[in-house]
């Protein structure tokens, strides 16, 4: 998990920008779009009111399904939607610029949410399908990999605990603790890692609940214990040749636990020397 600088961009100009892009055969679509500038600014208003006190669950989402729902004046839900998918992401257009601006702005190109694959797209915090007024709304678009995008879909925000880590401006807790933790086991020889949220006590339970369901609806258990796999023989390999050279287990756990404070919090990595440095029989060469 990793935060993201929310890059430049003038937000109140956003949704005009969008309209720019609309054909000259489109202009009925263009008009009916105007004539709810003043409320999608009002939505947009909200978002930013509710960014801080993490009470973004509080939008009202609508109805599943049914794209053709009026959501506001003579516009369809369908037609919102449209807004993103036809219009921001049309290239060479003032708009797709401000999708470019978003998807570049994870830093060095990880997707936040998980923090392991790279970004492939922008994911709606809170979906399109069922906050359509909130399609293109630039604070409502963070950087994604499509395992991630594609994992959480429509999935509606309803209490404060549903509410995933908000990358662009969250609280410092969520990045600088650790919350993630690994079991180890060994069959026949082979070390295995398996991944699940692990917040302090001392948080508050909505804090927990917020980490946990992070990790559930962007189903990080898989997506750690598949990067965990390419590190797992050169572990096998360190413990076994520290051994030969005479460590032993309390030698080894220091030594993992010196890798996992020179890795990011709660990367896979970490998680894996941390639940290693823990682990005296793993350490002492019984597997
Ligand atoms: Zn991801």
């Amino acid at each position: 998990m990793n935060r993201v600088s929310f890059p430049q961009i003038e937000c109140d100009e956003v949704f005009a920008k969008c309209l720019m892009s609309v054909g000259a055969d489109e202009q009925d679509y263009k008009a009916r779009m105007e004539e709810i500038a003043g409320v999608i600014a009002k939505q947009w208003k909200l978002f930013d009111d509710r960014i801080s006190p993490k009470s973004l669950h509080q939008f009202k989402p609508c109805l599943p399904r049914r794209v053709d729902q009026i959501i506001s004046k003579r516009v369809t839900k369908a037609e919102l939607k449209k807004l993103y998918s036809s219009y921001m992401l049309k290239q060479d257009t003032e708009a797709r610029k401000i999708y470019d601006k978003l998807r570049a702005s994870a830093k060095n190109g990880i997707c936040p949410m998980c923090g392991i694959y790279g970004v492939d797209t922008l994911d709606h915090y809170l979906p399109k399908a069922r906050y359509p007024l909130l399609s293109v709304n630039p604070k409502n678009l963070l950087p994604a990999c499509a395992h991630c995008n594609g994992a959480k879909s429509t999935d509606i925000c309803e209490s404060a605990s549903d509410q995933t880590l908000y990358a662009y401006n969250d609280d410092n807790k969520f990045y600088e603790t650790d919350w993630v933790s690994a079991s180890i086991s060994a069959r026949y020889g082979l070390l295995t890692f398996d991944f699940y949220p692990s917040p302090p006590e001392s948080w508050l339970r909505v804090e927990r609940q917020r980490v946990i369901n992070h990790f559930i609806r962007f189903d990080l258990r898989t997506k750690y214990v598949l990067n965990s796999s390419q590190l797992v023989r050169s572990i096998t390999d360190t413990i076994r040749r520290m051994m030969s050279d005479g460590g032993d287990e309390e030698i080894i756990c220091g030594h993992f636990a010196s890798l996992a404070s020179r890795e990011k919090r709660n990367s896979t990595f970490r998680v894996m020397y941390n639940a290693l440095a823990n682990d005296e029989i793993i350490c002492g060469g019984n597997f």
